[in-house]
């Protein structure tokens, strides 16, 4: 039997829907929400994520502002233009797009925006509130897997939780959440010991780990939901998850494709979090 494959492109779609009215009804009380997106160098990886953000946010009816800046741009200059949006009032949500030139301090950087303008939840601020349970902006990744998990109906208290991966921006927050959803928690790394054996032990298999096919049916266990947030490209050149696909696929229950799976839910709460630091200029 294989397992149900969780489409993260549909539930993105239908959240979608609902921000676009949301939208709506935000103008109607003069407020248009916006998000500013920084992009620094020419990566063409974060190029294209970031056109598919400025789509996103033209689909639902949200304003985009991007700023593009050459690779050698100083930090002092971006810091500059981060303290103007801070202040803009056309904008309620800041991104950076990571990675950053390796002369920039990419915490620097991230510290500058505002919290309440912060999109992607990577301020210390945004991470401290998440640690001890209360919120304002979830980072998008994470945030967006515990939404497929509960449009699926699939239950986290009591159950072993396995991430592989701890990095601040998936790993770490991910492991946070299963934790407050009352998931038995469990985050591995590339020092961990026997990793095939802590991941054969999960009902919920998170990999964020960045290694084209790691994960398969080996790692895992019969029935297990298996989530991959890898985006990798093959020798071929074709964007592959962390997860090897058909191996896995004959012992899961659930399973999300790359892509299609976790890239699209992450597009989504990034709109999300910029309808929500809209929604707090409501008076
Ligand atoms: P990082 O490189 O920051 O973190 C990778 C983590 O994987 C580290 O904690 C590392 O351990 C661990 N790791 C690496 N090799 C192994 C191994 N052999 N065994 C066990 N653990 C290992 O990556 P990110 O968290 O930023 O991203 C992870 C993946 O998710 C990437 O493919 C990225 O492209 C993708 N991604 C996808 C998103 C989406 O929207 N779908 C969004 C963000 C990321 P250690 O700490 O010890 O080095």
């Amino acid at each position: 039997m294989s397992a149900k494959i969780i489409d993260g492109k549909d539930l993105a779609g239908r959240m979608k829907e609902k921000m676009k009215m949301e939208v709506q009804s935000l103008q109607s009380l003069g407020i248009k929400p916006g998000l500013a997106v920084i992009i620094v160098g020419d990566n063409p990886a974060s190029r294209s994520y970031v056109t598919m953000k400025e789509r996103d946010c033209a689909e639902i009816g949200m304003r985009s502002f991007e700023y593009a800046m050459p690779k050698d741009t100083k930090e002092i200059d971006l810091l500059e233009l981060i303290d103007q949006l801070n202040e803009d009032t056309q904008v309620h949500g800041i991104l950076v797009q990571l990675p950053l030139p390796g002369h920039m301090n990419e915490a620097r950087v991230l510290e500058r925006i505002f919290p309440s303008k912060d999109a992607d939840a990577f301020h210390p601020q945004s991470a401290g509130q998440l640690f001890t349970g209360h919120p304002t902006f979830l980072p998008c990744t994470p945030a967006g897997i515990m939404e497929m998990l509960k449009d699926e109906g699939i239950s986290i208290e009591g159950k072993e939780c396995v991430v592989v991966g701890r990095s601040n921006i998936v790993g770490k927050p991910m492991a946070v959440l299963l934790l407050q959803a009352n998931g038995t928690v469990t985050i591995c790394h590339s020092k961990t010991q026997n990793l095939q054996e802590v991941c054969k032990r999960a009902d919920i298999l998170v990999a964020a780990i960045g290694r084209a096919n790691m994960i398969d049916s080996s790692y895992v266990k019969k029935g297990a939901v298996v989530i991959d947030v890898g985006m990798n490209r093959d020798e071929n050149g074709k964007m592959v998850g962390d997860v090897h696909f058909d191996s896995v696929n004959q012992v899961a229950s659930y399973l999300t494709p790359v892509p299609g799976g976790v890239g699209p839910m992450t597009r989504a709460m990034l709109l999300e979090n910029t309808l929500k630091a809209a929604r707090q200029k409501v008076v």
